[in-house]
């Protein structure tokens, strides 16, 4: 069975989710495979995602 590892370039760990890459890439994500249309995370690389969103929401409510 394939294991489906992180889609961030330089990382080798195991993934726990799955996003679509553009919103990866707007969270400031590298992805290994720029024409992939969908990115792995693994745990860590998928906190820092809803990290990164997170900070855009609450930026977007302070009305910068
Ligand atoms: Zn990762």
């Amino acid at each position: 069975m394939a294991e489906d590892k992180c889609g961030v370039a330089g990382c080798e760990q195991p993934a726990v989710r799955s996003y679509a890459r553009e919103a990866c890439e707007s969270a400031g994500l590298k992805p290994a495979d720029e024409k992939a249309r969908r990115m792995h995370l693994c745990k860590e690389h998928n906190k820092e995602f809803k990290k990164a969103t997170r900070t855009e929401r609450k930026l977007e409510g302070l009305g910068r």
